[in-house]
């Protein structure tokens, strides 16, 4: 029988990077959105900056997000969105790394994401090979092997002796960062002839990984999945 299984696994937000610059107050570098963006209007020019808060001391300092724009250049909605305060967007420039680039401060993305899965940790020692399809919710930039390492329970020597046997293929080095989908194939972890399958399997931190037992097909699955599954069954 050679079928594929199929999985899903998202990189899912759980919070906005923290921006890395000075405080000109103290000597703190950390700095978190205020949630609100200061509209400055002079005739038809429009200046409009991202507030942000030292985790240190509270000071607020504001990044130039629109300098001098004419009021006909931006979308309504978008400067209906600034006024507002709208989440959304101050998430969407609060993960920009552009406007990070162009104001010369860095995103730590520690703490900001959570990987979700539709398969059990022991999915991998099923005998058909499992296909992983890997979105990301947000642009937090993830080393490869740690999403490895989080979705099939395995640690670091272990996703990288796996890679190196062509067991786990991907088109990313494992040591790579992305924050772009991909897709993975993983073939049983324990091959006729590896000693005693010594592949062992780490429990993530909770706090990083989340498995989504999604209603259908993946809830008609024993826990150990000792049959194949079909693709789209
Ligand atoms: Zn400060």
């Amino acid at each position: 029988m050679n079928t594929v299984r199929k999985a899903q696994w998202a990189v899912r937000q759980s919070a906005l990077p923290t921006v890395v610059k000075p405080c000109l107050d103290c000597t703190g570098t950390r700095h978190r959105p205020s949630g609100k963006f200061r509209v400055n209007a002079s005739g038809k020019l429009l200046d409009v900056w991202l507030l942000l808060n030292c985790v240190v001391c509270d000071r607020t300092s504001k990044v130039p997000v629109h300098e001098r724009v004419h009021v006909s250049s931006l979308e309504p909605a978008r400067r209906v969105a600034y006024e507002s305060n709208d989440p959304a967007m101050v998430g969407e420039l609060a993960m920009s790394a552009s406007l990070a680039a162009k104001n010369g401060y860095r995103l730590d993305w520690t703490g900001t994401w959570r990987l979700q899965t539709d398969t059990p940790l022991d999915a991998i020692h099923a005998p058909t090979p499992l296909t992983v399809l890997i979105s990301f919710e947000l642009p937090a930039p993830v080393r490869v092997e740690r999403l490895l390492m989080l979705g099939l329970g395995l640690s670091r020597t272990a996703v990288r002796r796996m890679v190196a046997d062509g067991r786990i293929r991907l088109p990313l080095a494992p040591g790579a960062k992305t924050h772009r989908g991909f897709e993975i194939t993983v073939d049983r972890s324990d091959p006729a002839g590896d000693a005693g399958g010594s592949t062992v399997l780490v429990a993530p931190a909770v706090e990083e990984r989340t498995c989504l037992r999604r209603a259908g097909a993946l809830d008609a699955l024993p826990r150990v999945l000792r049959s194949a599954v079909p693709a789209g069954a």
